[in-house]
């Protein structure tokens, strides 16, 4: 897999290269190996081979990253892994049709008429979640857009330098992109 590093400029310039066979609708995702499924959108694959997901990671200058995505501190999971298993639990709950719930995470969790497969979907989120409050004590904020306006302030050699400086931090996608 390619390496995922939060980033406000893809550094394969969109259009320069296609991937052979890995973008459009079919192949698998180049940064978490998604494979591209046509009843799942969040599988998609952009011009680089980015699922939508992992196309969050890639562009935190989205004008509607706020909206898509939220800074967590999680230095136990890469970002590949974590987007696999946020996947998943996206992926669960639509196919409960509870995908509403998302939001409110764990005290969703008590409701009992929600089937188990989405319960767990449900804690797992949950306790994502609960390391939004540990990033920001250490970074100030939250908020991918921040973060994004941080970065695209950093001279050349810093910014290269971001995966090792921001270690610890990922981004968790909402599932609603
Ligand atoms: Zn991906």
């Amino acid at each position: 897999m390619a390496p995922l590093v939060l980033s406000v400029r893809p550094s394969t310039p969109s259009g320069r290269v296609r991937i052979e066979g890995n973008s459009g609708a079919s192949g698998s995702c180049r940064f978490c190996a998604t494979p591209a499924k046509p009843q799942e959108p969040s599988s998609f694959l952009d011009a680089d081979g980015a699922c939508a997901y992992c196309q969050l990671v890639r562009r935190l200058d989205r004008p509607s990253i706020d909206n898509e995505a939220v800074l967590i501190w999680l230095p136990e999971l890469t970002q590949a892994a974590l987007i696999a298993l946020v996947r998943e639990c996206h992926a669960r709950l639509r196919h409960c049709g509870v995908q509403h719930l998302t939001e409110r995470g764990s005290t969703a969790v008590l409701h009992g008429s929600v089937p188990i497969e989405a319960r767990e979907a449900l804690a797992a989120i949950a306790a994502f979640r609960s390391r939004i409050a540990e990033v920001e004590a250490r970074l100030g904020s939250s908020s991918p857009k921040a973060l994004a306006q941080a970065m695209s302030r950093l001279n050349g050699k810093v910014y290269a330098d971001r995966a090792r400086r921001l270690h610890g931090v990922r981004l968790m996608p909402l599932g609603h992109p």
